[in-house]
């Protein structure tokens, strides 16, 4: 059997099973056995499929026939550009984060303009790694950071910057040092297990940026969602509570504990919760600016929270 015989009984097989875009996975799948690119893949597509590779090839075919995501398969998922790693600890991330991220990666620079240097400036510099919390330069908090997608980018793009993250899941936070140290932004990240801003409550941090992308599911939408989400990603990383705001609702509490209120702060949320969750920001503090960024797919998307 050729590579390409292989692929095409891959990808009936799957769609037989009833997976989505079953072509797109038999692929993904085939380059990761193959531990080729695309293009690499392409050029052997003639070639017998290597026996060698066949028991394993078998395996993942049929995790992914039982509804497994590819990306927990292959355990990889690109970011912003940057390859994650991702198990069934962490949330997959997804494409609308990374809107997110440029916001406040914009607003963070138009605000800080002297931390606002790009990682490749800062990495040609001769001394290498640049210092910590460099003066200018602001504190950004990343709330329930699963695989660290949010802070990772960030401590990658903005390498003045000083990153705080934190998760209630050991695990995920393992997850995420392990991004971390694989993308080399180890040393500009402090992690901490807890609830929502409860590490950087104790420690009395002055957080000048708070970003994060909570469970915001409501619990009584579980049934009508995907299969592959619903049976394998993790609950805690889905489900906000019985509307979906329970966590927003928490954390804009304790942001009147921290010492100081963040300049900005950013939140991803469900469909239809934007006007609840911007109400519930202005009725906390005086910004200057409560802005609703869409998605791609028409959805308004994040809150951000500014004031100059
Ligand atoms: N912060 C992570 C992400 O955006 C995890 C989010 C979550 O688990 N709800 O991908």
């Amino acid at each position: 059997m050729t590579i390409r015989e292989a692929y095409a009984e891959a990808s009936s097989f799957l769609q037989r099973s009833g997976v989505r875009e079953p072509q797109a996975n038999a692929e993904r799948l085939l380059e990761h056995v193959l531990g080729e690119s695309r293009s690499g893949m392409l050029l052997r597509w003639a070639e017998p499929f290597p026996a060698e590779q066949e028991a394993e090839w078998h395996r993942l075919l049929a995790r992914k026939a039982g509804g497994e995501p590819v990306q927990y398969i292959i355990g990889e998922q690109e970011f912003y550009g940057l390859p994650f790693l991702v198990g069934p600890a962490v949330l997959i991330p997804r494409p609308e984060t990374e809107l997110l991220v440029e916001e406040v990666i914009r607003l963070g620079r138009l605000f800080w303009p002297e931390g606002g240097v790009r990682a490749i400036e800062a990495e040609a510099s001769p001394a290498g790694e640049p210092s910590r919390n460099a003066a200018g330069s602001p504190v950004v908090c990343d709330v329930g950071t699963g695989s660290g997608a949010i802070a990772v980018t960030l401590a990658s793009q903005c390498p003045l910057w000083r990153v705080l993250a934190s998760d209630l899941s050991a695990e995920a936070l393992e997850m995420a040092r392990r991004n971390a140290e694989r993308l080399g932004a180890a040393s500009r990240i402090d992690w901490a297990q807890g609830d929502l801003l409860q590490p950087w409550i104790e420690s009395g941090e002055l957080i000048d940026i708070l970003v994060s992308n909570p469970p915001y599911i409501p619990e009584e939408d579980e049934a009508g969602l995907q299969a592959e989400v619903r049976l394998f990603e993790p609950r805690t990383a889905l489900y906000g509570g019985t509307d979906g705001l329970v966590l927003y609702r928490r954390m804009v509490a304790q942001l009147a504990e921290l010492p100081g209120l963040p300049r900005i702060v950013a939140f991803e949320v469900g469909m239809g919760q934007a006007d609840a969750v911007s109400g519930l920001l202005r009725q906390a503090a005086e910004w200057d600016e409560v802005r609703v960024i869409r998605d791609l797919g028409g959805i308004d998307r994040h809150v951000v929270a500014s004031r100059a």
